[in-house]
């Protein structure tokens, strides 16, 4: 291709942009404010240095690190939720609260750590702190088994800072399906519906990320409150599990609640699913083939370079966008990429780190969104329902006593 046809490509996919495209977004996700509702820093602080701030210096940027404080300016970001989440294996280990009071230790010290970050406790917060010129942090509590079953653990994850609450992660819990493992109570249990209407009362997102499709439903049945995809994409575009049928999309703009996009390329790029059967496929013939490990890894990688992973677009992750505002409507999508790694092998490629948010929404307003529409995307629609979340706990409050759960025999 000659330049002009690598720069014509280049822009259908959203790679780069029209700088004045580029720049009307950079000064609209100034306006938002940008809520991203997904990171996964805590952990990788806690891998990488065992939780040990001195070892990293958070206002440089960090390039092997999937946020910084820099990078975070430089991509326009206004609020940021941490996400406090240890693997559901913790469960069999009964590791699980341990870990995420860990989890939830790092990121209140990594937060008070930087003069540029705030802790922000509600919606009036997240807007006081993005005038201020800082980034307002809140945390998101990703998989329902850190509370071990408890009630309490529930309501001190609230005190903590902790405003929404991830069902499920990768596996199922005893109160609900996950959508990644076998179904095993079709859905939420009555213990279950009972823990999505405490959060109702708490006054913290029951988060229908991770769940499966039928766990959805039933959250979506028994809520007061919106709720919230924290970090999901459109089924009807990219065949994962994971993502959002377009029933259930129906039936959250009902609720009034958002869904926010995912940048992690195997939700997000149509091809995956039908390449991760086939790298499966291959693996195991190989597998079959030899026990010596090295001998499989060679095997393994030359099939990834003679069948490269699907890499996802900007456009791509823009296509899941227009999906959900044309099944749900405008007011009903928002952004949680998933960085949780340095991004150069994960996410939708062109949008490998937080810098990379206004090139999205420059692909955007290339298709004609407004500014209005900008705006919404970017955050008021989370402000949105996270107020009207905030109305309702404050109306519980005043009726409905805290639920009394503890122990797995309790009902
Ligand atoms: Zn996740």
């Amino acid at each position: 291709m000659g330049p002009a046809l690598l720069l014509a490509a280049a822009l259908a996919s959203g790679q780069t942009a029209d700088p004045a495209l580029l720049a009307r977004a950079r000064k609209l996700l100034a306006a938002a404010p940008l809520i991203d509702t997904h990171n996964d820093l805590p952990s990788m602080l806690l891998e990488k240095y065992k939780g040990d701030l001195t070892k990293v210096d958070l206002s440089q940027a960090q390039a092997a690190l999937c946020a910084d404080v820099p990078r975070l300016i430089e991509g326009g970001v206004g609020a940021q939720y941490w996400a406090v989440f240890v693997e559901s294996s913790t469960m069999s280990t009964h590791t699980a609260l341990h870990e995420a009071l860990r989890e939830f230790d790092v990121t209140r010290r990594f937060i008070r750590s930087q003069p540029r970050l705030e802790l922000a406790l509600t919606a009036d917060d997240i807007e006081r702190i993005h005038r201020s010129g800082r980034i307002a942090s809140l945390i998101g509590v990703e998989g329902g088994h850190m509370i071990e079953q408890s009630a309490a653990a529930l309501r001190l994850f609230y005190e903590l800072g902790g405003r929404y609450l991830t069902l499920t992660h990768w596996d199922n819990v005893e109160w609900a399906d996950s959508a990644t493992d076998r179904p095993e109570h079709g859905g939420l249990t009555r213990r279950g519906e009972k823990i999505v209407r405490e959060l109702n009362r708490l006054g913290m997102f029951a988060d229908i990320s991770h769940v499966s499709a039928d766990t959805m439903r039933d959250v979506l049945r028994v809520t007061r409150a919106p709720v919230i995809f924290s970090h999901s994409n459109a089924l009807a575009l990219a065949g994962h599990p994971r993502n959002v049928p377009d029933d259930v999309l129906r039936a959250l703009a009902a609720n009034g609640g958002v869904v926010h996009v995912n940048f992690i390329r195997e939700f997000v790029d149509p091809a995956h699913a039908a390449w991760d059967a086939k790298h499966q496929a291959a693996r195991k013939a190989i597998e079959a083939k030899t026990d010596d490990e090295k001998a499989v890894a060679k095997a393994v990688a030359d099939f990834e370079k003679a069948n490269p992973e699907p890499a996802g677009t900007v456009a791509l992750v823009a296509d899941h966008i227009d999906h959900i505002v044309k099944v749900a409507g405008i007011d009903h999508v928002g952004i949680g990429s998933d960085f949780y790694d340095d991004g150069s092998a994960s996410m939708a490629s062109g949008l490998e780190n937080v810098t990379r948010y206004p090139f999205l929404f420059a692909e955007l307003l290339r298709r004609g969104y407004s500014d209005e529409d900008v705006l919404k995307i970017a955050g008021r629609n989370h402000l949105r329902a996270m107020r009207r979340m905030e109305q309702v706990a404050a109306q519980l409050q005043k009726t409905e006593p805290p639920l009394i759960l503890d122990g797995p025999e309790g009902q």
